[in-house]
Formats: C-alpha cells, sequence, structure tokens
C-alpha cells in the first residue's frame, strides 16, 4: 500500500551531520556570502511573496539576541541567484529570542527586516523550503526550552552547529529531543470514521484521536491505550497498522499515523479529554464539510492525511 503523503516529511536537503563537528564552522558559513539564513520566530519563518525568505549572512548581521543553527546543505533556492560552484549552498538558521521567552516577559522589538512571518503550518512552499523550516523551527523549540542542564541546573552552551547544548559545570551534553505522539484513524465494522472533538476546540471541529507515547510503551501499546482512555473502545490488536510520521514541532512532537479498527462502537467519552465523538460515513463527512457543519485538521497535519486516505482522497475545499 502507497505510504502517506505528509506535507512536513518532505525534505530535499542534506542535513551534512558530518560538518556538524567543524571547528569555527558557523563563523565561516557567515562570512561566505553563499550561506543562505533563513530567520525563525517561534514557529514562524521570514517569508516574501509567500517564499521562505534566504537572505545573505550580511542580512542577518545586524539583528541582536539569537541563536544560529546549522541546518545542511542543499541546491541554492532559485531566487538566491546564480549558483557558484556546483551549485550546493549551505543553510543556515537564525533564531530570534523571542522563541520560549517566559510569558509576561516583555515583548522583543519587531526585527528589522523588509519580510513578512509565515507561520510553519500555512507554508505552502516547495520541498526544499518546507524541508529546511520544519527543521529549523523543530530544533528552534528544543532550543527555547533545554536552556539549562537537566543534571545540574546551569546554562547550558549551544555547540555542534546547535545540535548540542553543553553543560560547563559537569561536561554533560545533551542532544535535540523529540517526543513520540500516535495518532490513529479507527474505523468500526461498517468502516465508519471515529471523529472527536477536544474540549477548547471550536464546535464543529474534529479530529482523528491522537496521544502521547509513555515511558515503557510500544506504539501499538499506546494506540490501544489511548483509544480506550479517550473513547472506551477497543482494538482489534491485528488491525493496528502504521501508515507513516512526521515531525509537528508544536512544540516538540513526532507524529506517528496508524489505523485501526474496533472491536466495539459504543464510546464512552473521557470527558475532559473529549467533548464529542461519533461515528461517521463517507457520505456524512462529505455533506458535513460541504455545509460548514464539519472543520477538519489543516492541510499540513497528518490527522488530515489519515482522513483523507480513509476517505479515498482530498475532501472540500
Ligand atoms: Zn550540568
Amino acid at each position: 500500500m502507497r505510504s502517506l503523503d505528509l506535507p512536513f516529511a518532505r525534505a530535499a536537503h542534506d542535513r551534512a551531520a558530518h560538518r556538524r563537528a567543524e571547528p569555527g564552522l558557523l563563523d565561516d558559513l557567515l562570512k561566505e556570502p553563499a550561506t543562505r539564513v533563513l530567520v525563525v520566530r517561534g514557529t514562524r519563518v521570514a517569508t516574501a511573496d509567500q517564499r521562505v525568505a534566504f537572505l545573505a549572512p550580511d542580512d542577518v548581521a545586524h539583528l541582536g539576541a539569537r541563536t544560529v543553527l546549522f541546518l545542511g546543505e542543499g541546491a541554492d533556492a532559485p531566487e538566491g541567484g546564480a549558483p557558484e560552484g556546483d551549485g550546493t549552498v549551505a543553510y543556515l538558521a537564525v533564531v530570534l529570542a523571542d522563541t520560549g521567552r517566559a510569558p509576561g516577559a516583555d515583548p522583543v522589538p519587531e526585527p528589522d527586516l523588509d519580510v513578512e512571518w509565515t507561520g510553519l503550518r500555512s507554508l505552502d512552499a516547495p520541498d526544499l523550503e518546507v524541508g529546511l523550516v520544519v527543521e529549523a523551527v523543530a530544533l528552534a523549540q528544543w532550543h527555547a526550552v533545554y536552556t539549562h542542564c537537566p543534571l545540574c541546573g546551569t546554562r547550558t552552551e549551544v555547540r555542534q552547529g546547535g545540535w548540542v547544548r553543553h553543560c560547563p559545570a559537569d561536561e554533560s551534553n545533551h542532544f535535540p529531543r523529540t517526543d513520540p505522539a500516535v495518532i490513529m484513524a479507527i474505523t468500526d465494522a461498517d468502516d465508519r470514521l471515529l471523529l472527536a472533538r477536544g474540549p477548547q476546540w471550536d464546535p464543529g471541529r474534529r479530529s482523528v484521536l491522537a496521544g502521547f507515547v509513555e515511558p515503557g510503551e510500544g506504539l501499538e501499546q499506546a494506540v490501544a491505550r489511548e483509544t480506550g482512555e479517550e473513547v472506551g473502545i477497543t482494538l482489534d490488536p491485528a488491525s493496528i497498522e502504521y501508515r507513516g510520521s512526521q515531525s509537528w514541532p508544536f512544540p516538540a512532537s513526532l507524529m506517528l499515523g496508524f489505523r485501526a479498527r474496533a472491536t466495539s462502537t459504543e464510546l464512552v467519552r473521557q470527558e475532559d479529554e473529549i467533548a464529542e465523538a461519533s461515528w461517521f460515513t463517507r457520505d456524512e463527512v462529505a455533506t458535513a464539510v460541504a455545509d460548514g457543519h464539519l472543520g477538519l485538521p489543516g492541510r499540513a497535519s497528518i490527522a488530515r492525511s489519515l482522513i483523507e486516505e480513509w476517505f479515498g482522497g482530498p475532501i472540500g475545499d
């Protein structure tokens, strides 16, 4: 079976991990005019005309508090001018300091850049750009929260092009984290799809179930446990099938998509997690989306891909 077409799982660059330990890597790349720099604030990226703005090092030299990350190497972006040599350039991200600031902290002034700021979820761009931005935002989200050593509390130093944080007090190294979460399209014996609404969601908005994998647990176990907890149904263990994965850096998830068949249909909601849950036929989904009574997850999400895989094609708009 064909795997899911996942927007954030596309990438067209080489992370070039072997370069991260090169002495002076970032300083050297920031002196190289061909280096392409994207600028990240939180989960937004600098764009121009709906495309990622790849800036030259000189364009970002004036930006204040920031972390520089080495994203890798790739083909030069078309708008970046004529490529030199083999056409491969290095990509950096400059992460501005408002990423992850504590609630109530003074706002950081708008950076002096002639760009727009586009959220990752609404970025509609070629694979090279999306792949670089997903990597940059995910890594930036880690830096935003893992500022101090988990062993001794000392502030850590950024090393290896942003891929290690080092504790100067106890010499420990800390590596970027990503949190696995399962997300599952569950069907009943009549091939109806289970769609649920979280308590904070707008009326009419529905999605498939999802939840974090707990320590000590396998993925299929997490699928079955979360489903049982949230809606009180059991799954046929043999039906739990992995469909694909993509990063979801809001702030640090790796979404692992599954589908599974329920052995029961009576839903018992976990009320603090699930406000509504019910089974939908394909006709019911098509009709409810068309008349505006059902809102589905955004096109960038794995949830949307799982729902449309069940549906058999794109839904609505
Ligand atoms: Zn330490």
